[in-house]
């Protein structure tokens, strides 16, 4: 080979690069899914009795977690490949006035947000999770997940939990009911945890719908008269009254990091319920700009190597019509090796 058609192969391969569409800026959003479903999380109306926690245990035959040695109960203090939904409190000072900022206290729930535009989704190589082109739900498949646990790592919310104590263990999250076996949403049923919850915390819904409720509830006046339905947003299994009280005017996963299809209100700041700084760019959109402008720096060396391999193809053969040895190709490269050949 001759280093005056080494450099043209790699000038080739820079002007079919310089040709390759690019791409470095990420991609925009996914919008959400065309008949989406979520749920509302109004921090407020929680109460703290954690009875999603128990009920999302039984659908999912997940068992108890026992945190403590003269402990008897479920008493789990965060996600894990045991628990899929957790309420966490916030407590400041003395911690007696509920949604207080100041001496006052909070529950806030942890679950899977149902992201529009899912890291784990974007991230998994195996399609082993995915979000419905419907519903936008987004799912773990057991069968076809390898283990490598990299949806861990493209989660803002650090929702997916490996099962580190069993030794065939698997990702486990939420799947808002609708897994394989599960199918309460496809059933017409709703969420265990909206089921269950007494006050209408945690609500089951369409996500555009939800978003109107929350909407709703921020715009009314500290004190004013609200009703707040329970169970379903557009089929209430039994609304009740209550006075409103100072709500944030933030609806979480509105907008941040792509949308989410299960959004949280609150009278706490939401950083002071643990909720992560994201802006409005979704994780996947970034990460994904990110890999189509590693390939096409990639291609580089992949056009380069190509034209070396025609070369070398073009030589062996002319080689072969010379002597027929595959030995003589060796004498090229020693004449390149020794800097004479250009
Ligand atoms: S069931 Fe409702 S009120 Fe009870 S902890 Fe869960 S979200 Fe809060
Ligand atoms: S919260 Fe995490 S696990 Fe759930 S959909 Fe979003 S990225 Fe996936
Ligand atoms: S939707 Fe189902 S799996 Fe998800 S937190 Fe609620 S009960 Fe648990």
């Amino acid at each position: 080979m001759k280093r005056r058609e080494f450099l043209k192969s790699v000038a080739g391969g820079a002007v079919a690069c310089a040709a390759l569409p690019q791409t470095a800026e990420a991609r925009e959003n996914l919008k959400p899914a065309p008949q989406a479903v979520g749920m509302l999380f109004d921090s407020t109306l929680c109460i703290g009795c954690k009875a999603c926690v128990s009920k999302c245990k039984e659908v999912n035959g997940m068992p108890p977690e026992i945190d403590g040695d003269n402990v008897t109960w479920d008493s789990a203090r965060d996600l894990s490949g045991k628990t899929l939904n957790v309420i966490k409190a916030y407590k400041q000072g003395s911690g007696q006035t509920k949604d207080a900022l100041t001496d006052g206290f909070a529950f806030e729930k942890r679950s899977c947000m149902h992201c529009v535009d899912p890291g784990c989704v974007s991230v998994c190589p195996v399609t082993a999770m995915r979000r419905h082109s419907v519903t936008g739900i987004v799912t773990h498949h057991p069968d076809a997940c390898i283990g490598c646990r990299t949806c861990m790592t493209g989660c803002p919310y650090n929702v997916p939990q490996f099962e580190y104590d069993n030794p065939f263990g698997q990702i486990q999250k939420c799947q808002m009911c609708n897994q394989k076996g599960v199918s309460r949403i496809d059933n017409g049923q709703l969420t265990g945890c909206a089921e269950v919850c007494p006050t209408g915390a945690t609500l089951f819904g369409p996500r555009e719908e939800l978003l109107k409720e929350a909407k709703r509830r921020l715009a009314a006046q500290a004190g004013d008269e609200l009703s707040y339905p329970r169970g379903n947003v557009v089929k209430s299994t039994g609304d009740h009254a209550k006075s409103a009280p100072e709500y944030q005017q933030h609806i979480w996963g509105e907008k941040e990091a792509g949308g989410t299809n299960v959004m949280h209100i609150s009278a706490i700041p939401f950083d002071k319920l643990g909720m992560p700084p994201l802006g409005e760019r979704s994780y996947a959109s970034i990460s994904e700009g990110v890999q189509h402008t590693l390939y096409n720096y990639l291609a580089l060396p992949a056009v380069a190597l190509a034209g070396l391999t025609a070369i070398v193809r073009r030589n062996t053969s002319s080689q072969h019509d010379a002597s027929g040895m595959d030995t003589d190709l060796g004498s090229d490269e020693g004449a390149d090796n020794n800097g004479g050949a250009s």
